[in-house]
């Protein structure tokens, strides 16, 4: 049996599987997604690691499809890097995150600190990204120092030197810069010389397994004294346990992002929960 899509090139074969269809259906509704207002930001707190004061928060995307259900976006983000879809989907963030400061300053309620946006390797890709990120702030009326970018070590190693152009050109503009993940990618501690960065988020999974695997242990406070000595602030993130926190507390890690503290909210709950009128 062989079914036609609309686009007509998905021919059902028996050994296609069931991840390559998946995928076919996923990349169809994105762009539906996009356009029909599915997408929506949670915020997750970020906070001192001393007293649990809030310091920021990470926005990090939703989709609903109303045929699909939750999708995660460790799913549809690859997805939409793949078919050329990220930069709308990058843009959808970057305005929807200036929305909202926007809209808890004028209800009184405004973040402290920084927002947080995820930013894509496939968004440094095109020429035009620090422009169009800087107008489109500047158009929301939100100052670019309310805004943390997050890139992966990897992202910013795919083209290391048209990379560092853009993220000084946004650090220039007054966004604050983080790198995600650290300890995942490669050759970690060339970034920290040659960026111009703020921030190091390192991994969760370091986190999750500090109090277990020594090599672990070694590498939170390795990290932790390094970012010190260069004056990044670090965040250690995925901490889900209080005997995290009184590790972290106790090696001196300044900020941390997790569970324990809070999970990703949708923006209402986020700020009933965390900012104050
Ligand atoms: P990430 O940037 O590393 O985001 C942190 C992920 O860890 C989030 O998963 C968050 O919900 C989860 N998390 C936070 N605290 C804990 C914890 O204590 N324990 C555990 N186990 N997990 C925790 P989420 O929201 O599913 O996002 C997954 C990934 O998708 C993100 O990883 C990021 O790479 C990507 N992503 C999410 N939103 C965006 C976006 O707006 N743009 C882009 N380009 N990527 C995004
Ligand atoms: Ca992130
Ligand atoms: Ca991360
Ligand atoms: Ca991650």
């Amino acid at each position: 049996a062989a079914k036609s899509s609309r686009s007509g090139i998905e021919i059902y074969r028996p050994e296609m599987s069931e991840r390559l269809l998946r995928r076919a259906q996923l990349a169809s509704r994105l762009q539906h997604a996009l356009d029909e207002g599915a997408l929506e930001l949670y915020y997750q707190p970020q906070v001192t690691v001393a007293d649990g004061t809030l310091v920021g928060a990470e926005a990090l995307l939703r989709w609903h499809d109303p045929v699909l259900g939750q999708v995660s976006p460790d799913e549809f983000i690859p997805l939409a890097e793949h078919r050329g879809l990220i930069g709308a989907v990058g843009q959808w963030v970057a305005a929807q995150a200036c929305r909202q400061l926007h809209h808890w300053e004028s209800a009184g309620r405004a973040l402290p600190g920084q927002l947080a946006i995820n930013i894509s390797p496939r968004q440094l890709d095109d020429p035009q990204f620090a422009e169009q990120l800087l107008e489109l702030v500047r158009q929301a009326g939100v100052l670019p120092g309310k805004i943390d970018l997050e890139l992966t070590e990897s992202g910013i190693m795919i083209d290391p030197e048209s990379s560092l152009s853009i993220l000084q050109k946004l650090k220039d503009a007054g966004f604050s810069l983080s790198l995600d993940d650290f300890g995942m990618g490669y050759s970690s501690l060339a970034h920290l010389r040659g960026f111009p960065l703020d921030k190091i988020k390192l991994d969760r999974s370091f986190v999750l397994g500090m109090l277990e695997q020594p090599h672990d242990y070694a590498i939170v406070v390795a990290t932790i004294a390094m970012a010190q000595s260069l004056g990044l602030r670090m965040v250690a993130e995925g901490v889900e346990s209080a005997l995290q926190v009184d590790a972290l507390k106790r090696l001196g890690c300044s900020h941390a992002q997790g569970y324990f503290y809070g999970v990703p909210l949708p923006a209402e709950q986020f700020a009933e929960q965390w900012l104050n009128t």
